[in-house]
């Protein structure tokens, strides 16, 4: 670090456990860019004045994780597309005194599928299980890609029908009741599981029956800790091809890597080094 040194961060309440200084720095390092990034302990009260900070100091860039990703809006000077479509930023670049928030999580989420599990998906019906934060970031980012359907199922049925009716009829996103999604998966080309069943400690648990997918299709779990969920080890043993959610995290830090450097990530050093960290843990 010196006095050119771009300054980075990431602003969380808790977010000691956060990958992304470690992945970030070593994608300034690889890039051979003079950037350093680090995690911020940003507590709600204290939003108004950490965004203030970044104009004051000059940060060139800023992620900003739960629970500020909806609040941190009002404090912004411009808000892009994918963004209000979601209606959260994770990203924050500083051109110049103009706070600009960026919505990277959906994109993100959207990139890893294409380039690990499914190329196209264009024409493709998805099932997406879980109407929360995540499925809402991911519904746009998945509809831009023109899938013939994008399902969407909830155990609290009525957020679903909220969350599918919040987007334009174009993108041809819809809601189904919970017990139609045996149907609705024996047909669908892209499963996502956006809920939060499956998670550790309770690595056990199924979000829905893997038997209801049909071989060769892909299943899909954003949950990135354990990196091959219950749900994705049988339905691998299924036949499915699958998708965990590493990538995602992966990919909404390259992308917003891109939008304040301007330059490619370097996505296989950025997954070493969150990969090496998993197992130092
Ligand atoms: P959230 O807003 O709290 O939503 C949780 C969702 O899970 C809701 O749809 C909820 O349904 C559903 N759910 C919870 N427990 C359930 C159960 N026992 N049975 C059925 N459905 C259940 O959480 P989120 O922010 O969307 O995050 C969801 C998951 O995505 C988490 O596991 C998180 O780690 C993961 N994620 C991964 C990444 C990544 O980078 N890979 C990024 C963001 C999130 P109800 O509405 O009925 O409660």
């Amino acid at each position: 670090m010196d006095s050119h040194t771009l300054m980075f961060g990431v602003i969380g309440d808790p977010i000691r456990h956060s990958k992304s200084p470690v992945m970030l720095n070593r994608a300034f390092r690889e890039s051979g860019i003079n950037g350093a990034y680090a995690a911020f302990h940003v507590t709600p009260d204290q939003l108004q004045q950490a965004i203030a900070g970044v104009r004051g100091l000059g940060f060139r860039g800023l992620n900003v994780t739960i629970p500020h990703k909806i609040e941190v809006m009002a404090f912004l000077d411009e808000i892009s597309d994918g963004a209000k479509a979601a209606g959260a930023v994770n990203t924050i670049v500083n051109d110049n005194g103009r706070l600009i928030g960026y919505n990277t999580d959906g994109i993100g989420y959207v990139r890893s599928l294409k380039e690990e599990a499914e190329p196209n998906l264009n024409g493709k019906t998805i099932v997406v299980l879980g109407a929360g934060g995540a499925a809402r970031g991911i519904l746009w980012a998945l509809a831009q890609e023109s899938p013939a359907a994008i399902l969407v199922a909830n155990r609290t049925e009525s957020k679903a029908s909220e969350l599918a009716a919040s987007f334009s009829p174009d993108y041809r996103i819809s809601a189904i009741p919970w017990s139609n999604l045996q149907e609705a998966c024996s047909t669908a080309d892209v499963v996502i599981n956006t809920t939060s069943v499956g998670m550790s400690p309770n690595v056990a648990d199924l979000p829905l029956d893997p038997s209801w997918l049909k071989p060769g299709s892909v299943a899909s779990d954003l949950i990135y800790n354990p990196l091959k969920t219950a749900f994705l080890q049988q339905a691998e043993q299924l036949g499915c091809r699958i998708h965990g959610g590493l990538g995602m995290f992966i990919y909404q830090g390259a992308y917003a890597f891109e939008y304040w450097t301007g330059k490619p990530a370097p996505v296989s050093a950025m997954r070493e080094v969150v990969l090496a960290s998993f197992s130092t843990i």
